[in-house]
């Protein structure tokens, strides 16, 4: 079925036009009709599916023109650049609307902040620590509030904020609609739901256990020591757009953008360590294509939307199935093809076959053509001590510093030093760079 036969007004429809979109996903498809009928809702999707439509669409529906003073639309999102990117989706889709929405996170000033509140906005996007700092100085009221999105809450119950995330609902008028989205929903976020929700319509678009179909997917198996080698080399091989690389501490990141800087690319890195500024100057520039790579820990894994990511590449074997799906989900978005490659030690192995379990499937497993598994190690190993004291990034417990990070560099493309150019495996020449 079409946008223009779901019900939505033509100001609407014309905002999606001019984005792209020509049908809507499944879960657009099943959640707006929902949304605008004013029932409530709890959505199982991952990212990538569209959700954000599926809820913002119907929502700036619903709103009709722009009204003083305090807010009608509500969405909370784990970390900051979720939540920028969604306020941003509202810009878009309500361009042809008088609608106003404003932003809130933690992490840069409250004066321009504030400012928006007090001039007044319909729709507030907001990440958790930050909002309870505005409503406790009474800066924002959610008196008039009409609808509640909860988005991304297992995520919120991984970081720790689902005590504030109760502290907030309950701060909401009892009268209003609430959307609720979560990629799993294991007991103790239905316990959340129960909470927030009344008499839910539920989704479940049931992919939260399976790797987006357009993306293919393949393990490198390599020893410890040549690791960063062939992740060079996989680099030099393959014919990218954009390469998100994943490690699992913040310390392995910094040290593998320090060499792959040194190997000639330009790299940004996103982590918890960084300021604001730099971890923004990191999205941008990876997203407008300054820096060809970026190397993240987990907090870029979950929802963060760049068009054209051509290859996620796993540093580092992520320590829980479920991270493994959301990196993964960082290419092949909304049906462009995408590659994702896990590095896999012998210390990796079993990581790697509970990943398999989960999905329900046997990811191939290559060898890069012309790479020497056997050669000495380079004297440095970039990350390989963090990988073996590793820990999960993540779950850091309540942070009003929800982290990221940046940098850069720039330069030309030398070859690798350590490894012999070889053929490229028939792997990196068949997916079509998006
Ligand atoms: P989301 O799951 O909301 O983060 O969306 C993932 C990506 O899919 C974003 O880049 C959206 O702009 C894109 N997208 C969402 N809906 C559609 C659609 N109906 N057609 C094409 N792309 C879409």
């Amino acid at each position: 079925m079409p946008f223009n036969k779901l019900g939505l007004y033509s100001s609407i429809v014309r905002a999606v036009t001019a984005k792209g979109y020509g049908e809507p996903t499944p879960i657009q498809q099943q959640a707006i009709p929902v949304v605008l009928s004013g029932r409530d809702l709890i959505a199982s999707a991952q990212t990538g599916t569209g959700k954000t439509a599926a809820f913002a669409l119907p929502i700036l529906n619903r709103l009709g023109p722009h009204k003083l003073p305090s807010p009608r639309v509500l969405v909370l999102e784990p970390t900051r650049e979720l939540a920028a990117q969604v306020d941003e989706a509202f810009r878009e889709f309500g361009q042809f609307t008088d609608l106003k929405t404003a932003l809130i996170h933690g992490g840069v000033g409250y004066g321009a902040q504030r400012n928006a509140l007090h001039k007044g906005s319909d729709i507030v996007v907001a990440t958790v620590g930050r909002l309870m700092d505005f409503l406790q100085e009474r800066a924002l009221r959610l008196d008039n509030l009409q609808v509640l999105v909860l988005d991304e809450v297992d995520r919120m119950l991984d970081m720790g904020f689902i005590n504030d995330v109760k502290t907030i609902v309950s701060l909401c008028p009892k009268k209003r609609q609430t959307l609720f989205f979560s990629a799993t929903v294991p007991p103790e976020i239905d316990a959340v739901a129960r909470f927030a929700l009344s008499d839910p319509i539920r989704i479940s678009i049931g992919r939260a256990r399976s790797v987006n179909e357009s993306v293919t997917h393949a393990i490198y198996p390599v020893s410890q020591g040549l690791k960063f080698s062939l992740l060079v080399a996989l680099l030099e091989k393959t014919n990218f757009n954009s390469v998100l690389v994943f490690t699992r501490t913040k310390h392995g990141a910094d040290k593998i953008a320090l060499r792959l800087k040194e190997a000639g690319h330009t790299v940004a890195v996103l982590h918890g360590n960084r300021s604001q500024g730099q971890r923004t100057a990191a999205l941008k520039g990876f997203k407008d294509g300054q820096y060809e790579v970026m190397v993240a820990t987990d907090i870029a894994a979950r929802g963060i939307d760049v068009a054209g990511v051509s290859h996620v590449i796993n540093y580092d074997v992520p320590m829980t199935p479920d991270d493994y799906v959301h990196r993964i989900g960082r290419t092949g978005r909304a049906a462009a093809v995408g590659d994702a490659f896990t590095l896999m030690t012998p210390q990796e192995a079993n990581d790697v076959r509970g990943i398999e379990r989960f999905i329900k499937a046997t990811i191939p497993q290559l060898k890069l053509d012309g790479f020497d598994y056997k050669a000495h190690p380079p004297a440095a190993s970039a990350g390989e001590s963090d990988f073996r004291g590793g820990r999960r990034q993540g779950g850091q417990g309540r942070g009003r510093s929800q982290g990221g990070g940046g940098g850069g560099g720039r330069g030309g493309r030398p070859g690798a030093a350590h490894h012999p150019k070889g053929k490229p495996g028939g792997h990196w020449q068949s997916g079509g760079r998006h």
